[in-house]
């Protein structure tokens, strides 16, 4: 029998652990968001309708909801071979677009490699455009998302999409991205270069589910430390029936052979293919498992990273805090509960600095980078200083100009010489912090340097970060980097929405 002391110690005890042993007491986990989504793409070997369908099937019968993201192509087959069972299947997901016939030459970074930003979009959406038309006409939706075939990325392309009506971009390769996370980037939610919280089980079998499990548990573990995120998984449905992709054994290094020479890839050994299906559905049922772990399809991750930014009414106080922010540096910024890109900045304090009315709330208008370098007007001297009147004139043009083309512009006239984006911003920024002293209508505005830093998240070129098999030998895109450093203007960390 205890003593009286040692029961109430005992008690006390009980009753400590009663309390945080108590459902609505303990921390609820850090939400982990999983999106997993199918590259469907194979056109060639018909066994892969079937693995489409199969994988539909068992995830539809889990309870979870995927991402297909479909091929023109692909889709354009299945219908023709009749096989509606297989787009019924699908129906019951999430579909996207993954280009229209994504390895025949020339791929999308190849067309695209000496494009401008207006040319090159509009070249994207009129080769690409049809894919999207039969999708919605064999599937009845149109697709939510976009990623490209291999590493054929290119920032032309997010104008282009937006206008077919997709918008989010979901894929995988290392052109631009912030920290594993989603992030917003030519004015779309992008799931992207996301390395660390980018997982799959392989379909080896032997030691694939152990590994593929202890996998996800480390990229699960990692975000529910750092309180929630998003993870990736990537599949192909043709890898669970094929032993090589249906692209490497026709459009290999810039082949191009014509449809009738096309060849069909060897084919895994059905018990190969029977275990990897039951690895898969084991695999799925251990992330279902996991406590704060949810399944979410793109248009989801769309609602749960809404860019807070854009129905935000911006008061005097913070339009200081952002002029005061780009004539230190010019980047993303995290706010309170939303972030901007050094673009909606651009685009903000120009508004600001035209309402006049101090006390009326600006609203963001979203634009895009500029299309090209600056490079100083040719003649007379540079600048350092501009009539009040003048920098007026400028800063209207400038407003005139993003509505015009929906972007920034590459150089801002002064009469007949130019600044760049980031010298107009760190000068408009000192303008509206100084706009409340006596003489600051009357001087002269000296022209500041703004020191624009965002381009840092995005790759520089290599034949490396191009490394995809059906590109020509050798090839890289020095102007589509370039262009991805330009837009990088619009690249901000995309927060989950509480
Ligand atoms: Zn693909």
């Amino acid at each position: 029998m205890p003593s009286p002391a040692k029961l109430i110690l005992i008690l006390f005890a009980l009753t400590i652990s009663t309390i945080t042993s108590h459902p609505i007491i303990a921390q609820s986990p850090a939400p982990v968001y999983v999106t997993l989504w199918f590259d469907t793409e194979d056109y060639v070997l018909p066994q892969s309708d079937d693995a489409v369908k199969r994988l539909a099937e068992i995830l539809t019968r889990l309870g979870v909801k995927a991402t297909f993201k479909v091929v023109g192509e692909k889709a354009r087959t299945l219908e023709q071979r009749g096989r509606k069972d297989v787009i019924t299947a699908l129906k019951k997901h999430e579909i996207g677009y993954h280009s229209n016939t994504h390895s025949q030459q020339p791929t999308i970074a190849v067309y695209l490699q000496h494009a401008g930003w207006e040319d090159g979009a509009a070249e994207f959406y009129r080769r690409e455009v049809q894919g999207v038309r039969d999708i919605e006409r064999i599937f009845g939706v149109t697709p939510t998302c976009y990623g490209q075939p291999g590493a054929a990325w290119a920032s032309q392309t997010y104008p282009a999409l937006k206008r077919m009506g997709i918008g989010m971009y979901l894929d995988e390769s290392n052109h631009v991205g912030i920290d594993d996370q989603p992030f917003y980037f030519g004015q779309m939610l992008n799931v992207f270069k996301m390395r660390s919280t980018l997982t799959r089980m392989e379909l080896k079998g032997g030691a694939s589910l152990t590994e593929g499990k202890s996998k996800f548990q480390a990229a699960f573990d990692k975000l529910r430390a750092q309180g929630g995120g998003t993870i990736s998984i990537v599949y192909h449905p043709c890898e669970w029936v094929h032993a090589e992709f249906w692209d490497g054994v026709n459009f290999k290094r810039g082949a191009n052979p014509p449809r009738n020479e096309w060849k069909t890839p060897e084919t895994r050994p059905v018990a190969e293919t029977e275990k990897a299906f039951s690895d898969f559905e084991e695999y799925v049922k251990f992330i279902k498992a996991q406590p704060g772990a949810r399944f979410v399809t793109a248009s989801e991750l769309m609602k749960l990273y809404a860019d807070g930014a854009t129905s935000h009414n911006f008061t005097s106080d913070e339009i200081a805090a952002i002029a005061r922010s780009v004539q230190n540096e010019i980047t993303f910024q995290k706010m309170n509960g939303f972030t901007l890109s050094a673009a909606d900045s651009f685009s903000l304090l120009t508004e600001a600095f035209l309402s006049n009315e101090e006390k009326r709330p600006v609203r963001l208008n979203p634009i895009y980078g500029p299309a090209r370098q600056f490079a100083p007007a040719a003649g007379g001297k540079p600048l350092t200083t501009v009539k009040p009147v003048e920098f007026q004139e400028a800063v209207l043009q400038v407003s005139q100009f993003c509505r015009a083309h929906g972007r920034m512009p590459d150089e801002i006239w002064i009469g007949a010489r130019s600044i760049s984006p980031q010298d107009y911003l760190a000068t408009l920024g000192s303008v509206i912090e100084g706009r409340k002293s006596a003489n600051a209508q009357m001087n002269d505005i000296q022209l500041r340097q703004g020191k624009f830093t965002a381009d840092s998240y995005v790759a520089e070129d290599s034949t490396r970060l191009w490394s995809w098999v059906i590109f020509p030998e050798g090839f890289h895109a020095p102007k589509i980097m370039e262009l991805a450093r330009l837009q990088a203007w619009t690249l901000k960390p995309a927060l989950l929405q509480q």
